[in-house]
């Protein structure tokens, strides 16, 4: 039975750290969709006894080998010759693939060398998958009980070559393929968030829970395979309900999406016109909303007022409320929030202004006020983050995200 896969990717531009390794990446989110584990990531250079060695020990405590990288014609892309070697098979040309390649030259005017041609040789035995988005094919060699798949390295090649031929491939061997789902959550911390589900995590083989955060967010995945005559499917819509009814209306998806993407369609499905007035994110709340397409349904306009005279200027903030309360406080975030709408004439609008450091004076660094105005409601809401500038920007826009969300969905906005 095939368990473990080990991804071998070649490419000394990898050792250097001139590309990261994103084909590993990719092929490892993947794989578990057919029942196969990742056991092991290596990288070595373009170097032939360096890959010989490499391989020889993938070999040995691996049954799935997938290498990327190294299928092209120059001198240094010598990943199947140096794998048929160590194989002990002989390279033999594929006249389809030969075809293809001339065709390929001809199509695209550019001139082919004989070195192009090499790239129609393969191990033999080998089951070749097509390159329909560039001249190096990639092949499947079943040797001695062990799958050893050889994948070139741009990623624009080697994505769909592996959906369309390596996930397939798998798929009909796999006997208990897994399936997952991705809840979402916002506004509770990833060890919180795995504190609050301990009782699952505990006793939990089928499915198995696992949590990643980034950026404010923790993704939850769910994964589960077949119980006897139970499907999978069913064990992780349970279990997720499950998770639902601990965290509650903290988790905004059960379908792996961006908290932007959430609050996009609730604009769009209410009809609501939105505009924001941004403070110390300067802009990025609106960029990422305008950069999911079809915003321009509901995006009306935003205002970077940057130095304190422009949210009077723009927003119409009374001069006086910065003055007695500070520019950075929930006061103004009211006022510049309440202004957007007036001038921008828009159903709904989000203020934020805060101090994203790093320390001048005596600002206290992290403090971040936001407002957030529907047709049915006005609130504002003060934070305390911390980290790095950075961060404490990108955790702005994210609760700025999640506090609409919450006002469009007529939810506790928690203090
Ligand atoms: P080509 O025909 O383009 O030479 P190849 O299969 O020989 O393809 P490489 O020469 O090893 O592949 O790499 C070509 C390019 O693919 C690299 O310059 C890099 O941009 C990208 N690439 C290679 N390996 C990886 C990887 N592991 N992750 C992401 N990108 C990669
Ligand atoms: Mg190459």
């Amino acid at each position: 039975m095939l368990k473990k896969v080990e991804i071998l990717s070649v490419g000394t531009e990898l050792l250097m750290g001139q590309i990261a390794n994103t084909n590993a990446q990719f092929i490892s989110q993947h794989l578990p969709e057919v029942g196969l584990g990742v056991y092991y990531h290596s990288v070595v250079g373009d170097n032939p006894e360096r890959l010989t060695k490499c391989l020889q020990y993938a070999l040995s405590r691996s049954d799935v080998i997938i290498t990327t990288g190294g299928l092209g014609p120059t001198q240094d892309d010598l990943t199947k010759e140096v794998i048929a070697r160590t194989l002990g098979l002989e390279m033999i040309q594929d006249e389809e693939s030969a075809n293809h390649i001339r065709q390929y030259f001809k199509n695209t005017g550019k001139v082919m060398s004989e070195n192009n041609l090499r790239q129609a040789f393969f191990p033999a035995g080998s089951t070749i998958i097509d390159n329909v988005q560039g001249t190096a094919p990639g092949c499947i060699i079943e040797h001695e009980g062990k799958v050893i798949i050889l994948l070139p390295g741009p990623p624009k090649e080697l994505i769909p070559m592996f959906n369309r031929h390596i996930l397939p491939f798998f798929q009909k061997r796999c006997d208990s393929p897994l399936t997952s789902k991705f809840l979402r959550v916002v506004g509770i911390g990833e060890s919180m968030v795995e504190k609050k589900l301990l009782s699952l995590v505990d006793k939990q083989t089928n499915p198995t829970l696992a949590t990643y955060a980034k950026d404010g967010i923790v993704s939850i995945r769910v994964t589960a395979h077949d119980e006897g005559k139970i499907p999978a499917s069913l064990l992780v819509s349970d279990m997720c309900g499950k998770i639902v009814s601990i965290l509650g209306d903290s988790v905004y998806t059960d379908n792996d999406e961006e908290l932007e993407n959430t609050v996009l369609k609730l604009l769009i499905a209410n009809n609501l016109t939105f505009s924001c007035a941004e403070s110390c994110t300067g802009g990025m709340l609106a960029e990422k909303l305008t950069a999911i397409p079809g915003s321009s349904k509901v995006f009306k306009c935003a205002a970077v007022t940057y130095m304190t005279e422009s949210k009077t200027e723009m927003l119409g903030v009374n001069p006086e409320i910065i003055e007695k309360f500070g520019v950075v406080s929930k006061e103004t975030a009211l006022e510049m929030v309440t202004g957007m709408i007036k001038t921008a004439k828009t159903d709904v609008a989000i203020s934020i202004t805060g101090f994203a450091g790093p320390q001048f004076a005596d600002e206290p660094v992290g403090k971040v006020c936001i407002g957030v105005c529907t047709p049915d409601c006005t609130t504002v809401k003060e934070f305390k983050f911390s980290g790095s500038r950075d961060r404490i920007r990108t955790l702005s826009v994210v609760y700025a995200l999640d506090m609409l969300r919450r006002a469009l969905l007529h939810l506790d906005i928690p203090n």
